[in-house]
Order: C-alpha cells, then sequence, then structure tokens
C-alpha cells in the first residue's frame, strides 16, 4: 500500500472508531439479524424481481451492501461459530455434528461483554444452541423455541433492548423462517395442472417407515416436494419425526433422491412450486421482521446503533444437483451482508468479503477488542469508501466422516476455485465474471492461476489446522444428552454423507 494512502485510511479508520467518543456519546448498539438460509439473491436488493422484500430492502438502500459476502461454511454450525469467532472452521473446530464451539475460542459476545456492553441473543435453536458453545458471552441466551421464527422473539427482543439501562447493548437474533421446509402461512398457486403432495404425504411416509411397510408405491417426486415444502402438523416432534423416516426412505436409494427426482415427468412443475414456496417466505419474513426493523428506526436508537444483517449459507435449487445447502457453490456460500451504521454513508461494495470479517469490522466499529487470533479483517475501510485490498475468501465443508475429505472454495476477485468430489478431477477454476460463471472450468486455459490459488487454499487450511492443534481442548465435547438427542433425530450415523450436516436439528 502506498504511503499516503495508507495514513488517509488509518486517519479515516480513527475518525470512525472515535466518531461517537467525539460526541461524548457512549459505544453505539449493535444489533445482528442473522438470517438462516437466505440466499442474498433472494433480496430484492440483491436483484430478486417482483419487489419481494421492501422493509429489508429499505435498510439496504440506507447501509452498505456486500455484494459478494461469502459464508466460512455452508451449514449452520461452523458458519455461525466463524460469524462469531473470525476463525475458520478448521481453526474454530465446530466443524461436524458432534462438536461444539469450544469454551477457549474468544467470541464476539465475549469481546461486547469485555468492553461494558449488555449482551443477548434470541435463537430459533437447533444448532444455536448453548450445548453447541454459543451462550458464550451472552447474559440472556434464549434458545426456546415453538416455531423457528423470528416473529415468536421480536418482542423480548426489543423489550430487553429498550430496557432501562445506561450500558450499550449487543443484541444477536437468529432464525430459521426461510429454512426448509418452506411452509409459508400463504401458500402460492401451484404451476398450472401440477397438484403438490399435502400433510398426507408426510403422514403416509411416517406411518410406513416407522411400521416397516414398504413405501416403493411413493412417487420419488412427491416425496422429495413434500421433504421440502411439507411442515408435517404437530409442531417440531412432527418435524423431527418426518425428517427421520424421510432419511430412513432415502437410505434405499444408494444415490442422491435428487437424481431420480430430476428424471420424474413433473420435475420442472416440482421445482418451480418448491422455489415459489421458498420465496414466499421470504416476502413473509420481511413483513415479520417489520416491528423489529420499527424499532431500529425509531429516532432515539437508530442515531446510535448498528444494524448488521447476515446469513449463515443460502440454499441450493438444483443448479448443482442438490435441493439443500452443505454445498461451496455459489448459490449456498454467497449470503446477503449489510451494515447500516450511524454516520457510514449508503453505498455498495463488489469486492469479495467474509463471515470470517464480522467479529474485525465490529470491533473497529465500537472499540471492543478484536479477536485474538483472527482470519478474516475489518472492513471499515470499505464502510468509509475505501478499496479493498483483495484477499482470498474461503469456505470449508468438512465431510471428513464420508471418506470425501473436506470441499472448499477460495475466492479472489472474480476467479473462484472450488475443490470437491463432484468436479472433474477434484478441483476446478471459474471466472465469476464471464457468461459461463460456475459452469466452465479453467482450470487448464488458467493452469498457473489454478496452481497458485490451491496452495493459497492450503496455506489457510494449514494455518487453521495449526491454530486447532494449539488450541483444541479434547475432541468431541458434546454432553451425552445432545449426542443421544442428535442419534434420534437421525443425524450421527444412519443418514447419507451429503446430508450429515444437515441443520435444523432442534427446530
Ligand atoms: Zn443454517
Amino acid at each position: 500500500m502506498k504511503r499516503g494512502l495508507a495514513l488517509f485510511v488509518l486517519v479515516a479508520a480513527a475518525a470512525a472508531a472515535v466518531w461517537w467518543a467525539g460526541a461524548g456519546k457512549r459505544p453505539p448498539n449493535v444489533v445482528v439479524i442473522a438470517v438462516d438460509t437466505l440466499r442474498a439473491d433472494a433480496l430484492g436488493c440483491y436483484g430478486a424481481p417482483g419487489d419481494p422484500t421492501p422493509r429489508l430492502d429499505r435498510l439496504a438502500a440506507q447501509g452498505v451492501v456486500f455484494d459478494a459476502a461469502v459464508a466460512a461454511a455452508p451449514w449452520t454450525l461452523p458458519s455461525f461459530a466463524s460469524l462469531l469467532t473470525g476463525l475458520y472452521p478448521g481453526a474454530h473446530g465446530a466443524f461436524d455434528v458432534d462438536r461444539r464451539l469450544q469454551d477457549d475460542r474468544f467470541t464476539l459476545a465475549e469481546a461486547f461483554a469485555e468492553h461494558g456492553y449488555r449482551t443477548a441473543a434470541f435463537t430459533a435453536g437447533g444448532w444455536l444452541k448453548e450445548s453447541f458453545g454459543f451462550a458464550q458471552g451472552f447474559e440472556v441466551f434464549d434458545e426456546e423455541t415453538e416455531t423457528g421464527k423470528f416473529r415468536e422473539k421480536i418482542d423480548r427482543a426489543v423489550r430487553w433492548a429498550d430496557g432501562d439501562d445506561d450500558r450499550p447493548w449487543f443484541l444477536f437474533l437468529h432464525g430459521y423462517d426461510v429454512h426448509s421446509p418452506y411452509a409459508p402461512t400463504t401458500r402460492p398457486p401451484p404451476p398450472e395442472g401440477y397438484e403438490p403432495p399435502g400433510d398426507a404425504l408426510a403422514d403416509t411416509l411416517i406411518e410406513r417407515v416407522e411400521g416397516n411397510r414398504s413405501t416403493t408405491d411413493l412417487p420419488v417426486s412427491d416425496v422429495a416436494t413434500a421433504y421440502l415444502t411439507v411442515e408435517p402438523s404437530g409442531g417440531s416432534a412432527a418435524l423431527a419425526r418426518f425428517r427421520k423416516a424421510y432419511a430412513g426412505w432415502e437410505e434405499r436409494f444408494a444415490k442422491p433422491v435428487e437424481e431420480l427426482w430430476r428424471r420424474s415427468d413433473d420435475f420442472d412443475d416440482a421445482l418451480a412450486w418448491v422455489e415459489a414456496n421458498y420465496a414466499a417466505e421470504v416476502r413473509q419474513l420481511d413483513r415479520e421482521l417489520g416491528p423489529l426493523l420499527d424499532f431500529l428506526d425509531r429516532e432515539d436508537v437508530r442515531g446510535e446503533t448498528v444494524v448488521v444483517l447476515v446469513s449463515d449459507h443460502g440454499e441450493g435449487f438444483m443448479e448443482h444437483g442438490v435441493c439443500d445447502h452443505e454445498l461451496v457453490e455459489e448459490d449456498v456460500v454467497r449470503v446477503p451482508l449489510v451494515v447500516r451504521a450511524p454516520g457510514v454513508a449508503a453505498r455498495r461494495v463488489a469486492s469479495p468479503v467474509r463471515g470470517v470479517d464480522l467479529f474485525p469490522t465490529l470491533s473497529a466499529l465500537t472499540g471492543a477488542p478484536p479477536p485474538p487470533f483472527a482470519q478474516g479483517r475489518s472492513l471499515l475501510p470499505a464502510l468509509l469508501g475505501e478499496e479493498l485490498a483483495p484477499e482470498p475468501a474461503c469456505s470449508f465443508q468438512h465431510v471428513a466422516r464420508a471418506a470425501g475429505g473436506v470441499e472448499a472454495s477460495l475466492r479472489l476477485g472474480t476467479w473462484k476455485l472450488v475443490e470437491s468430489r463432484r468436479v472433474d478431477g477434484g478441483a476446478a477454476l471459474f471466472d465469476l465474471g464471464s457468461a459461463g460463471g460456475e459452469t466452465v472450468d479453467r482450470k487448464t486455459e488458467q493452469a498457473d492461476r489454478f496452481a497458485w490459488m490451491r496452495k493459497a487454499l492450503d496455506r489457510i487450511r494449514d494455518q487453521s489446522d495449526r491454530f486447532h492443534r494449539v488450541h483444541e481442548s479434547g475432541p468431541g465435547t458434546l454432553d451425552p444428552e445432545t449426542l443421544e438427542e442428535l442419534v434420534e433425530l437421525g443425524y450421527l450415523g444412519i443418514l447419507p454423507p451429503r446430508s450429515a450436516g444437515e441443520d435444523g436439528a432442534g427446530e
């Protein structure tokens, strides 16, 4: 970096870090709105047609929108652990279903607590529970949920934030509103001539599997579609039974069900129906976040509160053969990231940024202690309109239990390296800026770049491994009750490898 530019960045960063102190104010409040499974391109502000998210778009129009935010992992547990530690999954260690975030990792909530903030998390359970290590640093940690949706907890969260206390606050809000099964209150109209499967199919599947009866007459397309769109009546217990029954049914096929589903006559209509239900859930989410956004817009709150909108991963809709997450392709690892901060002008940032950058960024904005070791960096210069120097942005999917090893991607500018058993030769290089995007492998014509990026990925992996070895205080330290719960829900041992890390265990 040129000296003059470096100096300017330092001055600008210092100015932002003390904007509140200079005015004799306390540090700003911080709220992180963490929408599980939200694809960036499902939001109007990221180009979704039809004005699906007017409320969130307004927030985005007042803040800094990161167009290429990369999640550190394509599923809930490791991705949120990365957001809250500034570490990649290999370093924080919570990268498989039987692992938790160790107590010796320093979290964002602990940084705020140390900095004199009061802290609260209202989560929708599943992986985001105390048993997985997420309660560290929170004075209030509310993980109980009936619906898994934001609407259940917004009132409580707002009452807590609006409480009579002089300390600044850090509020972490999480909901599975748009996670499968996509079951919006108002269903979209099905494609003409297509009859979607209903609750009855879910019940039938549960009864048959639990009674060891044949399921061969059930149409693959209907069962797959029901799994993605039907929320069986009876709450989380019924959903858990349905998931378990589905896993048992899926085991009969020695290949992903999606492969068979794709060959069904009604596949195009069924997929359109699935996607329409996801989109309807995103619309509903936007409406249901209204009371929270109203509170954050209140005159006395807005001027002293940093608002972050983020997701842990997106969702694939068969772009890469899967209707799910747990892939390192763009549908899944590109997530929305919006930061609205007092005194920070609205803008868009095209350079790739990372989930692991959130912690250092919020430290820079508030003066809270930064992570002692971080694999991300502060995005404050970007918030202030500076160009970011290019840095690799990685995602890791640990599938070691299934002999597939670790899948990974590395993004640098528009180039993206993917290492996966699903691509030819185990690794591919894509130019996301070209028309072919993530479909045309350019590793042969870009051999040098390909080799260099693989080395860069190896270095980050090695760094994570070394950090983990130094800090690991014991393998698989989940308490026996949680382990039993996971086995009961079908997460350990019986699921095919592709679904091994599927989330929503406790929704
Ligand atoms: Zn998730």
